[in-house]
């Protein structure tokens, strides 16, 4: 079971932190939104977020997002985890963003099924930066492409970029990758006719270093709610 964790004691030091990396590079903490990730947690620490101002609970599973939302009515949700093609008719009308467009595939289900509910998914590109076989994301070098085909796709919305960095005992080691997820960002927001508003980057492990490199989406769960009994990824 899990040991004690205070919940509200976290999150103001996530916040702390959050607040103090902005300070070191000068920028405005209120530029950086916090998506709080609630895969494996319990309503019980859920509530206790909530009770200390989290607006936006981030859920990486599409089965647990639908079996825990009607607890939280009013509550933001942002579906950020690996989405199956076969999942994606559950999520019309709950999630407010979706971080993790990923491939072709899931760009047309997602607009096949926005359509059928007359709205739109709002979403964000997933970026593989590390180049590496075997994780997911579109490669940097053919974002622009990907984003400008989805055009044509009249039930998505790209409003930006995400990326997962590799897990690395010191964060300074995913900088880089940070810094050119931020040029990337940077460089598509300036090409006619796409919007580049959100930059999803860091957690837990990393989330200082990528708010300094300009992240203004930052997704963090156990930092907040205490270490999960287990990995979550896909769904
Ligand atoms: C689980 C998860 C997070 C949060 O990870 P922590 O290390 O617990 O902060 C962020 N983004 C995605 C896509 C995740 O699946």
């Amino acid at each position: 079971m899990h040991a004690k964790v205070n919940v509200v004691q976290n999150l103001q030091q996530v916040r702390k932190n959050i607040a103090a990396a902005c300070r070191r590079v000068g920028r405005n903490p209120q530029e950086v939104g916090l998506v709080a990730v609630t895969k494996s947690v319990d309503p019980e620490r859920m509530n206790q977020a909530l009770a200390a101002g989290v607006d936006v609970f981030g859920e990486s599973r599409v089965q647990e997002l639908v079996s825990k939302q009607p607890e939280f009515p009013g509550v933001r949700w942002h579906f950020i985890g690996y989405l199956q093609r076969n999942k994606v008719k559950y999520l019309p009308g709950r999630v407010e963003l979706v971080h993790s467009l990923n491939r072709w595939s899931l760009a047309r289900e997602l607009d096949r099924r926005a359509r059928e509910h007359g709205q739109v998914f709002r979403v964000l590109v997933q970026v593989n930066i590390t180049r590496e076989r075997g994780r997911f994301g579109v490669m940097p070098g053919e974002v622009a492409e990907f984003i400008r085909e989805t055009a044509g796709l009249q039930g998505l919305q790209v409003e930006g970029l995400m990326t997962m960095a590799p897990f690395v005992a010191d964060p300074e080691q995913v900088r880089p990758l940070f810094r050119e997820m931020r040029d990337l960002f940077t460089r598509l927001g300036r090409e006619p006719g796409i919007r580049m508003w959100y930059l999803s980057m860091g957690m837990s492990n990393d989330y200082p270093v990528a708010v300094e490199e300009g992240a203004n989406l930052v997704r963090v769960g156990t930092a907040i709610f205490g270490p999960r009994k287990c990995t979550l990824r896909g769904g």
